[in-house]
């Protein structure tokens, strides 16, 4: 599978904005996008003026690095949210928010969602009691998470709780912090959803 193997702080300048890739360093003055706001890159400095597709095209990758995703993935997830009822850049949001290596990030059992997701394919959790590997699953209401008894007491899932633990779960998941086991309540609201993406520049941009 394609894989983004250079800094991801890079990303995070490239889009302007904070993206959260890095757990703990994200929170310090280390972060790049404090201490070197500007695009990477030798044209990095240079303003420019930006054209009605470059914003929507800039918005779409925002949101894939935002979650991690690459463009086919994305696009299969904006093809379902176009299936669903309702408002099509809302139906986009929920499903990424829906994946299992969010709702482990979400739950405060990973610093960062690439974190999430290597801890999700080092198979340390179960999914309804079974073990999983996957972390695109979709979770639907009614689906429980837990950490699997292995990772339970670990040195690394202590020093994740340390940093990650005391963050506030969304309202539409419940976590059992004494049992480390996640519940989604619900699927998410447009408002439970704190990311600043314009999600209908998305749409727009698809829809061309
Ligand atoms: Fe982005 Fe975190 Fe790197 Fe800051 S430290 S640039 S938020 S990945």
């Amino acid at each position: 599978m394609a894989r983004y193997t250079e800094s991801v702080c890079r990303l995070c300048r490239r889009e302007g904005e904070k993206l959260f890739l890095k757990g703990e360093r994200c929170y310090t003055n280390k972060c790049s996008v404090g201490r070197r706001a500007y695009a990477p890159g030798q044209h990095g400095q240079q303003r420019k003026k930006m054209s009605e597709y470059g914003m929507q095209l800039r918005e779409k990758q925002k949101a894939k690095r935002f979650y991690g995703i690459l463009e086919r993935q994305f696009r299969k997830y904006f093809d379902m949210a176009v299936k669903r009822k309702g408002v099509t850049g809302e139906n986009l949001l929920q499903i990424l928010e829906s994946r299992l290596d969010n709702i482990v990030y979400r739950l405060g059992l990973a610093t960062s969602r690439p974190e999430a997701r290597q801890l999700v394919r080092h198979g340390h959790f179960t999914l309804n009691g079974k073990k999983v590997n996957i972390p695109s699953i979709l979770v639907s209401p009614g689906d429980v998470i837990a950490v699997r008894d292995k990772f339970r007491n670990s040195d690394k899932l202590k020093s994740i709780l340390d940093i990650a633990g005391g963050k506030v779960v969304p309202e539409w998941l419940e976590f059992d912090s004494e049992n480390l086991t996640g519940k989604v309540v619900r699927l998410p609201a447009r408002e439970d959803i704190d990311l600043p993406i314009r999600e209908h520049l998305i749409v727009e941009l698809y829809s061309k």
